[in-house]
């Protein structure tokens, strides 16, 4: 069986006080699911969250991580930093990412690279723009983010990764893909790894939809046969709405 994730991008929101308020009300909730939670605070408060975080059984990742070990880049963090301060898990590719930071498929390719080199698991982020969903180009674009950054990896790596589609056109703009069309596009997704990798492998790897998920659309496009949990932004800011969808499973 695939794992159930429901990770939260709190993006640059929270400072550390909001993020230890934030964390006092995550641990006051109750998980009915089987999920596996994540949290992911942004660079500054990641280690004060893990402090806070650990033994709750929410793990504490991060939003973003540069490829290079260490050395003259200015405002960046390593992998190894991140791993110095109990995070194990690293979203890359996140759709912001690419179109404010100028991150492109090549770069990500380091990025994974280096996350597993250092045994870090990757939330992959990847989705269309709008005019490629409406031109129907959604899924070549889709096919090539994937094999961009990830085709060069060995079938082994898979089990380091999680792949988030995010379609670009739902994210915080309260618009989300339909549930079907998140079931045809994590189908699509799979079978594209199936093709290269083999079914055992694709059926392995957990495929998350993000982009508006909320408590009351959680439980539809949860129900989804390939969709194994969400990237949530905006809802992951508000504990109760966050295990609102936490427990949607
Ligand atoms: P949203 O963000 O839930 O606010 O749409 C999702 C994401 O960017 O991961």
């Amino acid at each position: 069986m695939r794992a159930q994730i429901v990770a939260g991008n709190w993006k640059m929101n929270n400072d550390l006080s909001e993020t230890e308020s934030l964390i006092a009300s995550l641990k006051g909730q109750t998980k009915t699911s089987d999920a596996e939670v994540m949290v992911a605070p942004t660079a500054t408060n990641l280690y004060p969250a893990y402090n806070s975080l650990k033994g709750s059984g929410i793990e504490v990742i991060a939003q973003n991580m540069h490829f290079a070990a260490n050395g003259a880049y200015t405002g960046e963090v390593s992998a190894t930093m991140l791993k110095s301060v109990g995070v194990e898990t690293v979203i890359l590719g996140h759709s912001e990412r690419r179109e404010y930071f100028n991150e492109t498929d090549e770069m990500l390719a380091k990025k994974v690279d280096a996350a597993l080199a250092n045994d870090m698991r990757v939330i992959f982020c990847f989705g269309e723009e709008l005019a490629d969903r409406k031109s129907g180009n959604h899924e070549n674009v889709v096919e090539s983010q994937i094999k961009n950054a990830l085709f060069h990896l060995e079938a082994d790596a898979f089990k380091s990764i999680v792949l988030a589609y995010e379609p670009v056109w739902a994210i915080g703009t309260g618009e989300t893909a339909s549930p079907e069309q998140a079931q045809d596009m994590h189908a699509f997704i799979r079978k594209t790894l199936a093709d290269k990798y083999g079914a055992v492998v694709a059926d392995s790897v957990s495929i998350l939809y993000g982009g508006s998920v909320k408590p009351n659309n959680a439980v539809e496009i949860f129900s989804k046969p390939d969709v194994d949990g969400g990237l949530i932004g905006g809802a992951s800011l508000n504990a109760e709405d966050f295990f609102a969808i936490v427990n949607a499973f």
